[in-house]
């Protein structure tokens, strides 16, 4: 068999104030050869999928391999131009017996709130009713009937944080060749919950429900279950979560099932929330703490993953103000002020703006008599799913025991050699300030006494509630209390 493998993903914030440019793709991006590549986020699926197909004997074309960091709106030509590379380099593959497709779910571009429904729609024309096609989501995805419609069969990722992004990629080879084979027929459902917000696959409620929903698989003729989660802040119509089941011909059995899981994560809301402290609350817990191990504290709102600009200085400000001391935060993205302490070198000692810089959300600046304790050139730490994670020129200062990592690359913090690469310890610190929703506690929370989500302000607080979204249709949790009305 003849297998199309291909990537092109992004999440998009549209409110953001970055604009998701050529450089964000290309920052992370290969065509034809990026699953030789060592992993990183762009082609850890491409490479799942290659060595699974070559270990079969089949035939693999590879196209795009391209993963840009979350940030606001990608410009309409940027979209369009990779899109149409993809589709090229598909009509060029002559007939293809299946297609896996690496894709994020929340991508909108100028003219596109839907880019994976428009770019599957496409693929879906030139390939034919015949042929299958598979495609692997971010679980922070806008599922669409358009995607609903041009795909055979959409796995989503299961955990939050994304530490099964290449066992997913796994469960959906054999359902595509088995597809092409004939062995099976998959047809999709969805269930709207009706509800836009976040669930923590690492809190006892949601894990349950996903070890439930998991043990759905493989029998009575479901093939795959997923929970869509959505992505919050993203303003068109298919936000919010959805549950997506595939089965084997049965699309009844499907939608039946969609709809009690459904029905499970509006019953478990509440339990689910998490609680949210305050900065002030946060750091006097943190001093409070007799444990010796640090106190994690995450700056949601700031997450460079949900396309935030992290660059906030909210909790900065209040840990100085107090004189907090055995602090360290990161990561702030502050090319200019990496630039400055690296012209300055190790040792040097002078006041250094740091942070307040790209928008409304970020805050005001805050300017600290540092010093400069430590440089890389290339810095990166350990990727989610595997590989690395790129951070460019990088630089760690410290002001009267804050110490702070600065880096030239926008990323959350994902391992703690985000911080240690550059010498800092984060052992013998009383807390730890990481600019992340929640993919940082895959790798913190075996460090940290304890795990405090914080309620500071930045591009993406997860206020629900509040958020300016005019194209949902219908009712919506938490905006609405009750969104299924009296039935
Ligand atoms: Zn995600």
């Amino acid at each position: 068999m003849k297998l199309f493998i291909a990537s092109l993903a992004t999440e998009t914030n549209t409110f953001a104030p970055l604009p998701t440019g050529r450089p964000a793709f290309l920052a992370d991006y290969a065509r034809r050869d990026g699953s030789r590549n060592p992993p990183r986020l762009s082609n850890i699926g491409l490479i799942a999928w290659r060595r699974l197909a070559e270990a079969d004997g089949h035939e693999v074309v590879e196209s795009l391999s391209t993963f840009a960091q979350p940030g606001g709106i990608t410009l309409r030509a940027v979209y369009e131009d990779l899109r149409d590379a993809l589709l090229a380099d598909l009509k060029a593959a002559g007939p293809v017996d299946a297609v896996l497709l690496f894709m994020h779910g929340a991508m909108v571009a100028e003219g596109y709130d839907d880019c994976e429904g428009d770019t599957l729609a496409r693929v879906r024309g030139i390939v034919g009713p015949g042929v299958p096609v598979g495609v692997e989501l971010d679980l922070h995805c806008h599922l669409t009937e358009t995607m609903r419609q041009a795909a055979d069969v959409m796995v989503i990722y299961k955990e939050y944080p994304h530490t099964d992004i290449v066992a997913r990629a796994r469960d959906l080879y054999p359902l595509v060749i088995a597809a092409a084979e004939g062995r099976i027929r998959p047809v999709m459902a969805y269930a709207d919950c009706r509800m836009v917000s976040l669930w923590r696959t690492s809190d006892p409620p949601v894990r349950r429900f996903v070890d439930r929903m998991s043990a759905a698989e493989g029998r009575d003729g479901i093939l795959s279950v997923s929970f869509g989660h959505g992505f919050p802040w993203a303003d068109v119509a298919d936000v919010g979560a959805k549950m997506l089941v595939v089965a084997d011909g049965d699309e009844a059995a499907a939608a039946a099932l969609a709809r009690s899981l459904a029905a499970e994560v509006w019953a478990m809301r509440e339990e689910a929330a998490t609680p949210y402290v305050t900065i002030d609350a946060a750091i006097d817990r943190a001093l409070a703490c007799d444990d010796p191990r640090p106190m994690v504290l995450a700056d949601v709102a700031d997450n460079a993953g949900a396309g935030a600009p992290s660059d906030n200085t909210a909790i900065l400000r209040r840990l100085v103000a107090r004189g907090v001391r055995d602090a360290a935060s990161g990561l702030y993205w502050d090319p200019g002020a990496v630039g400055i302490c690296r012209e300055a070198g190790i040792g040097a000692r002078f006041t250094l703006r740091v942070g307040g810089k790209c928008g409304v959300t970020s805050g005001d600046p805050v300017d600290l008599a540092v010093t400069v304790r430590g440089l890389a050139d290339d810095h990166s730490q350990a990727g989610l799913s595997g590989g690395r994670a790129l951070l460019g020129p990088s630089a760690w200062v410290e002001a009267d025991g804050i110490h702070l990592v600065l880096t030239s690359q926008r990323q959350q913090p994902f391992d703690p050699d985000a911080f240690t690469g550059l010498g800092l310890t984060l052992h013998d610190k009383r807390l730890v300030v990481v600019k992340s929703m929640q993919h940082f506690h895959a790798a913190f929370a075996g460090l940290a006494s304890a795990v405090l989500y914080v309620a500071a302000p930045g591009a993406v607080p997860p206020d629900f509630a509040a958020l300016p979204l005019t194209k949902k249709a219908g009712p919506w949790w938490p905006r609405d209390p009750n969104p299924f009305g009296a039935a």
